[in-house]
C-alpha cells in the first residue's frame, strides 16, 4: 500500500484525525519514505505549535511501595529493580524542588506521587504544593493514581492545570501488563478530571509486547478523549520488572519505528501537545533531535526512576534543530535565556585536531 504523506498532513492540518488504516499503514514503514513521513508530521506540528518546545521537568515525590503490579513499573510490589522507596515529600521540598526546575528553564512542573491513589492527607500536601507552585509562574501538572471526581475538584481548585493518567496500551493488551486494576478504571479518572475541568494529560508506552494495532487503538482513543497532552514513552528495559524485554509487534525498538510511532500519534491526534517521553535518549540515540519533527515537547533532566539528558544537553539539541523552547511562561535564568539567544551552537573557533599516525 502506497501511502501519501502530504495528503496525511492536510488532513492533520485541517484537524482531523487520519483514518484508522493509513495510521496502521505509517507502523509497517513500507510504501513512503521516512523523511517524507517526518517532513508531513513536522508540518502538522508547525501548524499547531510553530517550531516551538514545551520543555517539562518530572519530580517523584513519592516513589515505590506500590501495592499495584502494573508490570513496567519499577515501584510496583511485583518489582524487583534495586528502587529506595520514599515516602510522599512536604510541601516545602515540592515547592523548592518546583523551583530549581523553573531555574532550569521548565515550562511545566509535573509531580508524580506512586500508589493506587491518593489519600486525603496526599491530596492536602499536594493542593498547598500547588497553589504555591502556581503563584511561581509554573504549570503544573499531577500524575497520582485512580481517582474520583471529588478529588479532582479539590486538585482543580487548588490550581491544578493538569492531570496526567496513562492509558499506557490498547484496552485488548491491558490485561497483560496489570491485573489490579482495569483499563475501565483509568477511564473512569480520565473521565473524573474531565467533569472537574481538568486538562488531561494521556498517554501510552511503546515496547511492552503489544502490536502495531494496539497502538493504533490508543492513539485513537487518545483522540476520542481530545487529550490535551501525550507523552508518548518507549519501555526502558529495567531489570526486576516483569515487562522489561522492550518490544513491538514481536520486534525490538529502534530509531526508525520510534519515529514512526511518533509521526502516527501526531497525525492520529493533530493538534494534541506530543511529548517524547521516557526512552527518547535510549532508543532515539542519535537522532534524537528528529523527534522534535512529530512532537513539541519533550522532558530534561531525566525521567521518574532514570537519568536522562540535563538541561543544558536538551536545550542545546532544539537549537541546534531549528527550535526554540517555549518562553512565554515561567521566569528563565539568565544562563538558559543566553543559550537561547545565542541560537545553534556556534563552531568551535579551534582548528580541526588531525590524525597523526603513521600510515603504514
Ligand atoms: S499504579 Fe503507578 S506507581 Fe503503582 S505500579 Fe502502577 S504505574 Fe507504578
Amino acid at each position: 500500500m502506497s501511502i501519501d504523506p502530504q495528503g496525511l498532513a492536510d488532513t492533520g492540518c485541517a484537524g482531523q484525525s487520519i483514518p484508522r488504516h493509513d495510521a496502521r499503514a505509517l507502523l509497517d514503514g513500507a510504501g513512503f519514505d521516512l523523511m517524507d513521513l517526518l517532513g508531513a508530521a513536522g508540518r502538522v506540528r508547525r501548524h499547531f505549535f510553530d517550531n516551538t518546545v514545551s520543555i517539562h521537568v518530572l519530580d517523584n515525590v513519592r516513589s515505590g511501595a506500590c501495592p499495584e503490579d502494573c508490570g513496567y513499573c519499577g515501584q510496583s510490589k511485583d518489582s524487583t529493580a534495586p528502587l529506595k522507596p520514599y515516602k510522599l515529600k512536604n510541601v516545602d521540598r515540592i515547592v523548592a524542588d518546583a523551583r530549581a526546575a523553573r531555574d532550569s528553564g521548565a515550562f511545566r512542573f509535573c509531580m508524580a506521587a506512586s500508589g493506587r491513589g491518593p489519600s486525603a492527607t496526599d491530596l492536602n500536601v499536594i493542593c498547598q504544593a500547588v497553589e504555591r507552585i502556581k503563584a511561581m509562574g509554573l504549570r503544573t501538572c499531577l500524575s497520582a493514581g485512580l481517582m474520583d471526581e471529588a478529588a479532582a475538584q479539590r486538585l482543580k481548585d487548588a490550581g491544578l492545570d493538569r492531570l496526567n493518567h496513562n492509558l499506557n496500551t490498547s484496552r485488548a493488551h491491558y490485561p497483560a501488563i496489570c491485573s489490579t486494576h482495569t483499563y475501565d478504571d483509568r477511564l473512569a479518572t480520565l473521565r473524573a478530571a474531565r467533569a472537574a475541568g481538568l486538562g488531561i494529560c494521556c498517554g501510552l508506552i511503546v515496547g511492552m509486547g503489544e502490536t502495531y494495532d494496539d497502538l493504533v487503538d490508543v492513539a485513537l482513543e487518545l483522540a476520542e478523549l481530545k487529550a490535551e497532552s501525550i507523552p508518548v514513552n518507549f519501555l526502558l528495559p529495567i531489570e526486576g520488572n516483569p515487562v522489561a524485554n522492550p518490544k513491538c509487534d514481536s520486534k525490538p525498538l529502534d530509531p526508525s519505528l520510534v519515529l514512526r510511532v511518533l509521526c502516527m500519534v501526531r497525525l492520529v491526534n493533530p493538534a494534541a501537545e506530543v511529548r517524547i517521553a521516557a526512552g527518547r535518549e535510549h532508543h532515539l540515540r542519535s537522532m534524537q533531535p528528529l523527534a522534535l519533527w512529530p512532537a513539541n515537547s519533550l522532558f530534561m533532566d531525566g525521567y521518574l526512576l532514570s537519568e536522562g539528558d540535563t538541561a543544558e544537553q536538551t536545550i542545546r539539541m532544539i537549537l541546534d534543530a531549528g527550535f526554540v523552547p517555549r518562553l512565554d511562561e515561567g521566569t528563565w535564568p539568565d544562563r538558559v535565556r543566553k543559550m537561547i539567544e545565542q541560537g545553534p551552537t556556534p563552531a568551535s573557533p579551534q582548528t580541526a585536531t588531525l590524525k597523526l599516525g603513521v600510515i603504514r
